[in-house]
């Protein structure tokens, strides 16, 4: 198959090839569109779904993209070309399951080429009990002005005390800091907010809708930026949870890492969006993981994210070097060559497949 056709240049284009490969399976489509924002191009953002299958099958397989807005031009290719996938439609079709597939959770950053949200926001931080004592990240406290100082490009003495910073903790601990999510800083990196989101709550009526009442789900979200380029980690993506991290083993393989146990190339981060899934469909059996695919190095991805960071922090900074700027943050994220789509997608096939053997195993033995 012809796969790098059905990855996009940009969001509109995405949930155009997204929607036409759904409606040609005729799959039921349903539509969320965001409020009050627009995209770039003064398009309308939306989260769309697209559900396949037998519509009460008692199980289902949720394939989700773009919660880290910019990161949905993999997931949203991916989609695609398995709507155009005939074998893997087929082993849908002879089985007592049904696939849904939401494209872009975060339509403003998939759009506006941003890893967070409208809000700035990080949705797979942002699943946090809002009623309860926020987790606190004093690492990130040290360093947030460090990492996105008063001026750009930072100084060299504000570089060098962050350089400090990283050898008297580490890299592990400095990524850690970074990434692991914080509730403080609402300008800052990393940011999971301080109530759920638009897109927390559309994804929450997803699973109440879609997911509850049935016997299993098994999910797979997909995302880029860590680990080596075109590898898929399949991270656990659930909560501390010995047997859903059993379950998720026993469909995806050994290979499946988690932050639990230091095994994943992921910080323990909190607040994962698969925590949803315990909240809105508390009887239904949960596997989960995120397809985590590598693009470039690690430096250079936090670089990325700290030069794109600061700009939408510093609207009146001038816009010289933006386009190149956004591009090479798209990049980042995103690598724009047909091998790394094909590998990617491959990669996705074979755990889509995984997961439906998995799932028809266990409808035949209940
Ligand atoms: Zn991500």
């Amino acid at each position: 198959m012809n796969v790098h056709r059905h990855f996009a240049q940009s969001y509109t284009q995405a949930r155009d090839k997204f929607v036409a490969a759904a409606g040609a399976r005729s799959a039921d489509l349903f539509r969320h569109v965001h409020p009050a924002l627009h995209g770039v191009e003064g398009e309308d953002l939306s989260i769309d779904l697209a559900l396949l299958g037998k519509p009460d099958a008692a199980s289902l397989l949720l394939l989700t993209s773009g919660t880290h807005g910019v990161e949905g031009f993999c997931g949203s290719g991916c989609q695609t070309a398995l709507l155009r996938e005939d074998p893997f439609l087929r082993a849908i079709g002879h089985s007592d399951i049904a696939v849904l597939m939401l494209h872009a959770l975060n339509p403003y950053g998939f759009s506006h080429l941003r890893r967070v949200n409208e809000d700035n926001i990080d949705l797979n931080r942002n699943f946090v009990d809002f009623g309860k004592p926020l987790p606190v990240n004093s690492a990130y406290a040290e360093i947030h002005s460090l990492l996105l100082p008063a001026t750009w490009p930072p100084t060299t003495e504000s570089e060098a005390r962050l350089d400090a910073w990283v050898a008297q903790h580490g890299r592990a601990a400095y990524q850690a800091a970074v990434s692991i999510g914080q509730y403080a800083f609402h300008d800052g990196m990393f940011y999971g907010g301080s109530r759920p989101t638009w897109s927390n709550r559309t994804l929450r009526s997803v699973l109440r809708e879609h997911v509850a009442g049935r016997r299993r789900l098994a999910w797979i979200d997909f995302h880029t930026g860590l680990g080596p380029r075109g590898h898929g980690e399949k991270i656990y993506a659930g909560l501390e949870n010995a047997g859903d991290i059993a379950r998720t083993k026993a469909v995806w393989g050994r290979e499946v890492t988690s932050v639990f146990d230091g095994s994943s190339s992921s910080a323990r981060i909190g607040g994962n969006i698969g925590g949803a899934a315990r909240d809105e469909c508390p009887d239904t059996e949960f596997c989960g993981i995120a397809l985590e695919y590598g693009t470039h190095d690690i430096e250079q991805v936090l670089e990325a994210l700290r030069v794109e960071h600061w700009f939408a922090n510093h609207p009146e900074a001038s816009r010289a070097h933006y386009k190149e700027m956004k591009r090479k943050f798209r990049d980042a994220f995103y690598v724009d060559d047909d091998d790394w789509k094909e590998t990617v997608y491959t990669q996705a096939l074979a755990a889509c497949l995984q997961a439906v053997e998995h799932l028809s195993r266990a409808t035949a033995h209940a």
